[in-house]
């Protein structure tokens, strides 16, 4: 063991473990490939001013859990908490608004960090897969990305996850809820700090997580009770389509997020068997956030879903994914000729598109023959001096422990056809 460790809050991603997380990546971006949606890839930081913006100054994220710092050149940047202001950003800087359809429909894949409270499903370092669905105001469009990340979810076997939908209104009754909400609030029983976030987000103490507050909420006014006309036949667009789509969910006029941006649609996956952090993925409309951070109006809709739980969420469900074998072919060569021979066929192999795995390091025949038992192959190729005067290979079929010899020029095609 070297001196260091992962950073607190930081775990790495071994295999064979990790072959599990490219799934889950592979499973929630197959269906977003198929549905117009393009790869983006951003920075891992950006300037600090873009998610203060763009998440909203009074957050937890910007104000206690961004990993902000200043550059030698002094420049303000901040490894990215999350990655709808950043795709948003780098689409208005490329004017893809302005290159053709609209909506511009992009889907990412990355790494991001924010200074948390470490438990089990809450990292400082962690993973999502996101699609965000640029210009264009339309409830079939927010529709869409709730039926993809269902698919995406039920391809890869899960069953106990809730869709929770809400709407939070636009410009027009927002404000007046708002204000409502914020009457109501004041004449509760809250520490000091709540109630100032009352005054700047009164919106974000429904999501107070302690009994104390949530006790008092009861009888809060309800977002839903106070939407205007366009709004309310907005969310009830969304809510038949989805409905159509045979895609279950559950009204949670509570629902309102962590980020300041969303509009209209919200809505969030969350997993029975995660505990605390049941929050499996979210998303929502947000039709304010391009002028927020200095383009044009541009109504939107996306989600992140959370890699390292959607890991955790298979876990808890006891999902066995189906995973291709790592390795198909396991050479072992005895001896500096059949090393020759076997590397090239292992190579031929590869080439032809076999998973193929080579006992490396001079090793003897039982410690070779252990290595391929390890590696999950399904066929053993052994080559020792006899073999090589005939002309042939040992063929092992590791399953059923079976061997026959093949002649050297045969045995990549009968390696291929019994592969499949
Ligand atoms: P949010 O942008 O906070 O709605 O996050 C979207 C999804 O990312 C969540 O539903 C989680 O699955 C995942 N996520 C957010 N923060 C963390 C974290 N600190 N650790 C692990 N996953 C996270």
């Amino acid at each position: 063991m070297s001196t260091f460790k992962a950073p607190k809050g930081t775990y790495d991603l071994l295999p064979p473990d990790s072959a599990r997380y490219l799934a889950v990546r592979e499973a929630i971006a197959a269906p977003l490939r198929g549905s117009g949606y393009g790869y983006i890839e951003t920075p891992g930081f950006e300037s600090v001013e873009l998610f203060a913006r763009g998440v909203g100054e009074s957050t937890d994220i910007v104000t206690k859990e961004m990993y902000a710092f200043e550059t030698k050149g002094g420049d303000r940047l901040a490894l990215r908490p999350e990655g709808t202001a950043s795709v948003l950003r780098a689409a208005l800087e490329a004017n893809l608004h302005k290159a053709g359809n609209l909506p511009v429909k992009l889907w990412y894949s990355g790494s991001y960090y924010r200074y948390e409270r470490p438990q089990k499903g809450r990292y400082r370092h962690f993973s999502q897969v996101g699609a965000e669905a640029i210009g264009a105001e339309d409830p079939a469009l927010d529709a869409e990305l709730i039926i993809l990340a269902d698919q995406a979810y039920r391809s890869l076997g899960l069953r106990n996850f809730r869709i929770l939908l809400n709407s939070l209104g636009d410009k027009e009754c927002r404000p007046v809820y708002r204000a409502a909400l914020q009457d109501f609030l004041r004449g509760l029983d809250l520490d000091e700090d709540t109630l100032r976030r009352a005054e700047i987000n009164p919106l974000r103490v429904l999501d107070d997580k302690r009994e104390s507050v949530q006790k008092q909420l009861t009888g809060a006014p309800l977002l839903r009770d106070h939407l205007c006309d366009a709004c309310k036949a907005y969310h009830e667009e969304v809510r038949e389509l989805v409905t159509a789509a045979g895609v279950v969910f559950e009204d949670d006029p509570r629902l309102v997020r962590g980020l300041d941006y969303y509009t209209r649609t919200t809505f969030e996956f969350v997993h029975d068997g995660l505990g605390s952090q049941s929050a499996v993925g979210g998303g929502g409309r947000y039709d304010g956030l391009s002028e927020m951070i200095g383009g044009p109006a541009l109504p939107s809709v996306g989600w992140a879903l959370g890699v390292d739980r959607t890991v955790l969420a298979l876990e808890a469900e006891g999902v066995e994914l189906e995973l291709p074998a790592a390795t198909s072919v396991f050479a072992v060569p005895l001896g500096d000729e059949a090393r020759r021979v076997l590397f090239a066929k292992v190579t031929e192999l590869r080439k032809n598109g076999v998973a193929a795995d080579f006992a490396y390091g001079g090793k003897g025949l039982k410690a070779a023959m252990k290595a391929a038992n390890r590696s999950g192959a399904r066929y053993a190729l052994i080559l020792g001096e006899r073999d090589i005067e005939e002309g042939v290979i040992q063929l092992k079929d590791l399953e059923s422990g079976e061997q026959t010899a093949v002649g050297v020029n045969e045995v990549v095609a009968e390696l291929e056809s019994r592969l499949g």
